[in-house]
């Protein structure tokens, strides 16, 4: 039945016989700490994400996509900007209390959207700076549900296996817009509220562009899963999770089509870095790639990416083509016909001709890997040039369980080229056997240094932006 509306409108639109209806509503899903290899499509065994899948065959999904950082606040940060973490000032994770954020002086990819007429919400984790002069509702977002940063971020022990380094955590916040609603909300219930606040924002919504922007707090741990769906999966607590996240993305889709606004609705989905190896079954898979989070070899960076919009966007495309979370306010500004920011460098790159299948390559001539500041790599087509840098391992490290953390080794690597195409899981140093490949990469990371910083080798960027700062503490002002 699904199908033939769409049937319809594809025919009339062939003939020219239907009306260009206005901007689509765009729903940007991004899940935290979920693997390359943590959706059915790419691989994943031992739970199900017939929703997920389900967007992949009538859409397009990536396999080179990049989390900008392979850590949540950085990503979060390029996402919102279009630009480079270090770029707008945001290299490492904010901590709770934190007078430092996204600077409200950036455009977000709400502020493009709402300028435009379209009604802008913010669900689930921000970890943008918990201050009110950070929190969403500052920077372009209408409305505001959700923890203001990681779930992990509480001084309750079953909520944080790191509890007793961290005391000094105030009572984990759920935030309404700027006022905490709830303190240790129980996490079971998180994704599914998300979902309802989700819901009812698009139905009050229907008949004008929207932009919803839902963040889960999940499969970050602590893992937390409704009784519904505890259990549910044969691959244990991580599976139930990732299977309730799923069962949301189809309670939305299934509210667009409630709404009739299926044919007029991008939805995209993605993750904000690669797996959090350490808590072994309490984390996912990064598939064939190296490591994972908070690390620049590709389990740390690479993500599912999805993208669905019936009608403009081909079904069941799979693309290996480089994109980042970097593109997402480019191409939805595109799609909404409102300018780019041109007064500041936008790194991130319009995705739509990618997406509308008109263009098969890349935009990029090249990508950073940056990790807390340092530049740490960079690839420019099949090539990838790490410089020496240190990072954490799970090379001879031990994997939690049960959400426990494990141990993880430090491990170092010099300067070493990889060949992504014949050697994805980067195991393989070429550098010796091809110097000038090594010496034009080299150049890309001295330009990229001096363009935007590198705290390996404490270099400022010429164009790198200042952070937000504030002089008060959060609890000044939004703790009841
Ligand atoms: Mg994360």
């Amino acid at each position: 039945m699904r199908r033939i509306p769409l049937a319809i409108t594809l025919a009339l639109a062939a003939c020219g016989g239907i009306e260009e209806p206005g901007p689509p509503n765009i729903i940007l899903l991004l899940a935290d700490d979920q693997g390359w290899g943590d959706v059915g499509v790419y691989g994943a065994e031992g739970y199900a994400t017939p929703h997920l899948d389900r967007l992949a065959a009538e859409g397009v999904r990536f396999t080179s996509f990049y989390a900008p950082e392979a850590a949540c606040s950085p990503t979060r940060a390029a996402i919102m900007t279009g630009s480079y973490p270090v770029r707008v000032g945001i290299p490492h994770v904010l901590s709770p209390r934190s007078q430092r954020g996204l600077n409200p002086e950036e455009v977000t990819v709400a502020e493009v959207l709402r300028a435009r007429g379209y009604a802008t919400a913010a669900i689930g984790k921000w970890h943008l700076g918990d201050h009110p002069a950070f929190l969403p509702t500052s920077q372009g977002f209408d409305s505001y549900f959700g923890i203001p940063y990681s779930n992990d971020m509480s001084p309750a022990p079953a909520n944080n296996p790191r509890a007793g380094a961290n005391q000094w955590y105030p009572a984990l916040p759920l935030l309404r817009d700027t006022t905490v609603v709830e303190r240790e909300p129980d996490q079971t219930t998180l994704t599914r509220r998300y979902t309802e606040d989700a819901v009812a924002f698009m139905t009050g919504h229907a008949d004008q562009p929207f932009f919803l922007y839902v963040a889960y707090s999940f499969p970050h741990v602590p893992l937390w899963a409704s009784e519904r769906f505890a259990g549910s999966s044969a691959q244990g607590l991580y599976g139930d999770v990732i299977q309730e996240i799923d069962w949301s993305v189809g309670e939305i889709v299934a509210t667009l089509e409630r709404l009739g606004l299926t044919e007029r609705t991008l939805v995209a989905f993605t993750s904000d870095n690669g797996p959090w190896l350490v808590f072994g079954n309490h984390a996912g898979s990064a598939g064939p790639f190296r490591e994972g989070k908070a690390t620049t070899f590709e389990g740390g960076h690479r993500v599912p990416a999805i993208f669905r919009w019936p009608g403009r966007i081909p079904a069941d495309r799979v693309t290996d083509i480089l994109a980042t979370g970097m593109d997402f306010l480019p191409t939805f500004a595109r799609l909404a016909e409102a300018p780019v920011p041109t007064d500041r460098v936008i790194d991130g790159h319009d995705l739509w001709p990618v997406l509308s299948g008109e263009r098969d390559s890349t935009a990029y001539d090249h990508f950073l890997f940056y990790r807390g500041g340092q530049l740490q790599a960079v690839r420019r087509g099949r090539w990838k040039l790490h410089v020496p840098h240190t990072y954490p391992s799970m090379a001879g490290g031990e994997p939690g369980r049960d959400g426990q953390l494990g141990r993880e080794t430090r491990g170092n690597i010099a300067l070493a080229l990889f060949d992504l195409e014949a050697d994805p899981g980067e195991t393989m140093d070429l550098a010796a056997d091809h110097p000038e490949i090594v010496a034009a990469l080299l150049r890309h990371i001295e330009a990229g240094r001096a363009d935007i910083g590198d705290q390996l080798t404490e270099t400022v960027g010429a164009r790198a932006r200042p952070p937000g700062m504030v002089t008060e503490s959060w609890t000044a002002q939004t703790e009841r």
